[in-house]
């Protein structure tokens, strides 16, 4: 194991944070993994199960297993780390610029084209290493101008070269469930059955340039526009994965986990052995246009009378939100049939909040499709 730091920029002198990875595997093997945990500070199954790999990952290495390299990084958001408040953690927007961490990651593939058009040619191979080495080259000449930025760049440089990339999160109370595009879909399957997803979200591009979608929109365009005169291959699969709820922070769910990930490296080819028979999927994927986040009119109260992992039809009742000073009580119901994969950890209701969200086979959204 080789354990890397990157300096991040240092917003005032004396305060310098560091993003710290782990590197398995050989250098120069082909098959590259890169997986990130709690990019969103406060969401924290995912850094246990990266905890978790970090000690399988060393036992697979010492035990020449690994054939390709895996890059862990179990604190992807340090600055978010220190963002704690009069006891509250808060761990999803930047305090300073107040934007979410995970969004706003950069889109390289204009300038990589313009690099490459002249390069490219009748062999995928070949425009898979051209591609690769100059978004390597993109990203590196990239300088950060504040924390934040240079942050997400350390973990897009970091990331930038791996096949398939995992970014794990978490929600506020949920199942297991994750989010990827329907290109790369037929590849995240084998995860989404080895983890056992409730619900797989597809979006090509759901409109917040996310570290998933840094790497898979960067293909795909470079795919719409050569796509025609050569051979682009999808260079990086990528994927959410969202670890259940925020307090769901156990060792036998996070060794459970950091299994079946080493199960999905090992399907992929990036460990060696091999990978055992795939579970069913617990339910088909749908679009995240489909996905209704159901909210509330009115604040107050929140009683809620399903819990995730339910399966709702039109009309159900979600929950009640109560104004205790003129007694009213506001019942909330669903307009899309599907699972209820997660509610909100508030229990007073403000007006306009959704408060869960449920995955439905139709997609009915467009534009901008993730929460704030
Ligand atoms: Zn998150």
């Amino acid at each position: 194991m080789r354990h890397l730091a990157h300096d991040l920029l240092a917003p005032v002198p004396g305060t310098a944070r560091q993003i710290n990875s782990f590197h398995f595997g050989p250098q120069a093997a082909q098959k590259k993994a890169y997986i990130q945990a709690s990019l969103h500070a406060d969401e924290l199954p995912g850094m246990l199960v990266a905890w978790h790999l970090k000690q399988r990952l060393a036992e697979l290495e010492a035990a020449g297993q690994l054939l390709g390299e895996i890059t862990l990084v179990p604190v992807a958001n340090p600055i978010g780390q220190e963002q704690v408040v009069m006891d509250m953690p808060l761990g999803r927007y930047d305090l300073e610029s107040r934007e979410n961490f995970n969004r706003a990651f950069i889109n390289v593939s204009q300038q990589v084209g313009d690099e490459v058009e002249a390069l490219l040619n009748d062999d995928a191979a070949h425009n898979l290493r051209v591609i690769r080495a100059s978004m390597k080259r993109a990203l590196d000449a990239q300088v950060p101008t504040t924390q934040l930025r240079s942050q997400r760049l350390t973990l897009q440089r970091l990331a930038c070269q791996a096949d398939v990339v995992l970014d794990l999160h978490c929600d506020f109370e949920a199942v297991a469930h994750l989010y990827t595009t329907p290109e790369a879909w037929e590849r995240v399957e084998p995860l989404a059955r080895y983890i056992g997803a409730d619900a797989s979200l597809l979006a090509s591009d759901s409109g917040g340039q996310s570290f998933d979608e840094c790497f898979s929109l960067f293909w795909l365009q470079l795919q719409q526009r050569f796509g025609e005169r050569f051979p682009i291959s999808q260079g990086a699969i990528a994927v959410t994965v969202e670890h259940r709820g925020v307090l769901d922070v156990s060792h036998e769910q996070a060794a459970a986990d950091c299994q079946a990930i080493i199960n999905y490296l090992t399907h992929f080819g990036v460990i060696a052995g091999d990978a055992p028979a795939l579970p069913a999927l617990r339910q088909p994927a749908t679009p995240l246009a489909g996905v209704e986040p159901v909210t509330t009119p009115v604040g107050g109260l929140l009683v809620f009378n399903v819990t995730p992992g339910q399966i709702m039809a039109t009309g159900d009742l979600i929950a009640e939100v109560i104004d205790p000073i003129s007694d009213s009580v506001t019942p909330i119901y669903c307009s899309t049939a599907g699972l209820l994969y997660a509610r909100s950890m508030r229990r007073m209701a403000t007006a306009g909040m959704a408060i869960a969200h449920v995955a439905g086979a139709q997609a009915y959204r467009s534009g901008y499709l993730l929460s704030p």
